[in-house]
């Protein structure tokens, strides 16, 4: 385990790829320690709904940079807004997930949203969910953890969460995006997936939700009673 004191600090972090669950279980985590929550693959979604909106390509960095003067991007309760419009339903469509990874690996992007990141959190109680919250953004944060779960079990799951929005797409194309994104993010040169050195591994694959909020309170617990 590493040096940082549980007792002190106010964020938890937890880490993983697409699919492992951790939005809903960052959001029940902080609804029953009465923390905040920040969904920063949401804000990842919102930089590209934003700049592929405008037509600016992941290559075109000198734009990008200007483009993103002109970004007023905000959470409010869960939801991200964009120059004051709602877009939290439009950044979880296939074409934004197909398209993330590749503007979340520039480093105009995450200098950008690491100050934004660390401002949201800044003296507040928070649950802080991505892919380099604990390694990264948080290194400090007294509790990590890093959600996982096989491959098949993060494509089910995502394939079920278009089905329920009506988005008509298979399993073996969901599989393929899914395997793509893990690929472009652990690979990446900038703040990759990584499990963060100090963080509690959690195999969310054959864990009901209720069991994993469970798993992880009781860890928060555990560590707290120094
Ligand atoms: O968590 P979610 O699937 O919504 O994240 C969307 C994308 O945002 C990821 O695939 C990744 O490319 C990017 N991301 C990131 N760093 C974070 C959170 C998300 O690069 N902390």
């Amino acid at each position: 385990m590493g040096t940082a004191d549980p007792c002190k600090g106010n964020i938890i972090t937890i880490d993983g790829p697409a699919g492992a669950g951790k939005s809903t279980v960052a959001r029940l985590v902080a609804e029953r320690l009465g923390y905040e929550y920040l969904d920063t693959g949401a804000i990842y979604r919102g930089i590209t709904y934003f700049l592929s909106g405008r037509s600016i390509r992941p290559s075109e960095d000198g734009n990008i940079a200007h483009a993103l003067e002109e970004c007023a991007i905000s959470i409010e309760e869960g939801r991200v807004f964009i120059d004051g419009v709602d877009v939290s339903d439009k950044i979880r469509s296939p074409e934004i997930d197909l398209a993330v990874s590749a503007y979340s690996a520039l480093h105009t992007v995450r200098s950008f949203l690491l100050q934004i990141q660390r401002k949201a959190a800044s003296g507040r109680k928070m649950v802080a969910e991505g892919r380099d919250m604990g390694s990264v953004v948080f290194p400090e944060a007294p509790i990590k953890f890093y959600l996982d779960a096989s491959l098949e079990v993060r494509a089910t799951r995502r394939w079920r969460e278009l089905n329920a929005k009506g988005i008509n797409i298979t399993l073996e194309e969901v599989r393929k995006q899914v395997q793509r994104r893990d690929q472009l993010d652990s690979e990446r040169e900038l703040s990759p997936l990584r499990v963060p050195e100090d963080a509690h591994i959690i195999d969310t694959s054959k864990r009901s939700l209720d069991e994993v909020v469970n798993v992880i309170l009781a860890v928060i617990e555990d560590q707290r009673a120094c």
